[in-house]
């Protein structure tokens, strides 16, 4: 299900592409063209990040019983870096070649480019939670930002246009590029860096999550005190380290059944949390 909507999404982006190629090929406009390249890097993204959740899904082996969850950082990393190089392409374009006058056909594709990708983002958002998927949300919350940036774009094609009356309003043309530059230049860099902490090890400080699990081993009797609980990332689910403080006077054979049932609790209420170590520390 959630393949097949990724795939709906990816035809439209293409189809989209597409359509702003042409277009920006016959208007002469510059922001069209940082506009379709941009386009250009969500359509890796989808690709790669179908094929990201797909390897990511691998079943655990000998040599990674964890699994294989955290190849979805890497594919990341490799996306957003082709999204900074499309990045300073675009402003490659942007300033190579002489500003020409604009026609109007680039107007038309702007607009019909941001009804497309709201109705999109909508269409990705409501069935992101309804099948709770991470990936759709993104998606979804990424081409609501693209149909905001192509307002922008209509902005700069709009005053570009006003060319043919004075020269001056060329030059919105060349800053309408340059403004999708940043704009692509700066969802790359994010990606990266989000991506490349997330492959150090960074935790998940999510204090909600944390204290849900809290609440569930606070429900058994002979916890004395919960010392730690450190939530590793492996892209969709979580290797929980748990430290607890129990009472020392309670046998090795009772320590473990109690640790099995909190893993079963825990597990039971929440799916991402996949392995779960326990470490108990007794006390007097
Ligand atoms: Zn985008």
């Amino acid at each position: 299900m959630q393949t097949k909507i990724m795939i709906k999404s990816f035809l439209v982006n293409l189809s989209l592409t597409m359509l702003k190629l042409l277009g920006a090929f016959f208007s002469n406009s510059k922001t069209l063209m940082g506009d379709a390249i941009h386009c250009l890097s969500d359509m890796a993204t989808d690709i790669i990040g179908l094929i990201g959740s797909k390897l990511a899904n691998k079943k655990p082996n000998e040599t990674h019983p964890f699994g294989y969850g955290k190849i979805e950082y890497l594919t990341s990393t490799i996306v957003s870096i082709f999204i900074m190089s499309l990045g300073i392409g675009i402003l490659y374009i942007s300033f190579s070649g002489n500003l020409q006058i604009t026609s109007a056909y680039a107007l038309i594709i702007v607009i019909l480019s941001i009804i497309i990708k709201f109705i999109l983002s909508s269409y990705l958002l409501k069935k992101g939670k309804e099948l709770n998927s991470n990936i759709l949300i993104t998606n979804g919350t990424e081409s609501r930002y693209d149909s905001y940036c192509s307002v922008l774009a209509l902005i700069f094609v709009s005053l570009s246009l006003l060319g043919s009356k004075n020269k001056l309003f060329l030059y919105a043309d060349l800053l309408g590029g340059i403004v999708t530059c940043i704009l692509t230049l700066k969802i790359g860099i994010s990606l990266f860096l989000e991506n490349i902490n997330a492959l150090l090890d960074e935790i998940d400080l999510d204090e909600e999550k944390i204290n849900n699990i809290k609440t569930t081993i606070t429900k058994f009797k002979k916890i004395n005190e919960i010392k730690d609980i450190k939530l590793l990332k492996y892209g969709s689910y979580y290797n929980a380290q748990i430290e607890l403080e129990i009472d020392g006077s309670i046998t090795l054979n009772e320590i473990h059944k109690i640790k099995n049932k909190i893993k079963k609790e825990l597990t039971k209420n929440n799916k991402e949390l996949r392995y779960i170590n326990i470490d108990t520390i007794p006390i007097n």
